[in-house]
């Protein structure tokens, strides 16, 4: 069995400006040790307009924080007004790009195929995609939650052959629990995240699936992390409102308060 480095990794959403993210992100790594830094990957997604700042402020103090976007358009460039392009994001080290949340694809619309282009995309100019997948409520009460979240598994990872496969992360977020403080427990997340990397096995090979890492997300805390990581294919945390905090986001790099 392949050791997989924990991930987690920071999903500012619509918040702090790029003052705000420069004051969080000078925090964090106060407060992360080098064996903090050991044990887990940490990536931090603010808005686009706090990247360029993040970038030269980890650059210049040589922060082993990684560098994480929260969208991306297919396209390297064209009239897309209001986009921003892979190539742009990776020419300011971005390492991480997280594709398919279900914000996005409620809010804007979003499609499998278009996460899959996103996806595709990301891998082309050297970045990790985190693909995000997740069932609502009502899918979760009728059963459907595997059915879901491997169908957009497999819609996500269209065209991916197995060389470029090693390059994802998966997140895991039942959309019910999303900044709602409700988590779910973890049998349940670990069960989820057991059937992706059985999907993995099988479309791609034992290897591959026991390589690439599998993020829980939704209302990840300091005090529900530990419980989480105990599990053994959950692999690090996708985490939104609890990030936005330097201190209450170490305790969860941390693994635990
Ligand atoms: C998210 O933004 O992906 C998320 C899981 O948010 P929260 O931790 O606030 O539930």
């Amino acid at each position: 069995m392949a050791e997989r480095k924990p991930l987690i990794s920071g999903n500012w959403k619509m918040h702090h400006t790029h003052l705000e993210a420069i004051a969080v992100v000078q925090k964090l790594a106060y407060s992360l040790t080098p064996a903090d830094h050991q044990r887990a990957d940490v990536s931090v997604h603010p808005a686009f307009t706090s990247l360029r700042s993040v970038q030269t402020l980890l650059d210049a103090d040589e922060i082993p924080i990684a560098l994480g976007a929260q969208n991306v358009h297919p396209a390297d460039q064209g009239p897309f007004t209001g986009e921003v392009s892979p190539v742009m994001l990776a020419k300011l080290n971005v390492q991480y790009v997280i594709v398919g949340h279900s914000e996005r694809r409620e809010h804007f619309g979003e499609t499998d195929e278009f996460v899959n282009q996103k996806l595709l995309a990301v891998q082309k100019h050297g970045m990790t995609p985190i693909l995000c997948v997740g069932e609502t409520l009502a899918e979760r009460e009728a059963g459907h939650t595997g059915i879901k979240v491997l169908r957009q598994l497999e819609a996500g990872l269209q065209g991916v052959s197995l060389a470029a496969a090693s390059n994802v992360v998966i997140a895991y977020e039942p959309i019910w629990a999303i900044g709602t403080g409700q988590t779910a427990s973890p049998a349940d997340a670990q069960a989820v995240c057991r059937e992706v990397r059985s999907w993995l096995a099988k479309h791609y090979d034992m290897g591959l699936a026991s390589r690439v890492r599998v993020q829980y997300g939704g209302s990840v805390t300091p005090t529900n992390i530990a419980d989480l990581m105990a599990e053994e294919d959950i692999d690090g945390a996708l985490v939104g409102g609890a990030s936005l905090d330097a201190e209450r986001f170490a305790q969860i790099a941390r693994l635990g308060s």
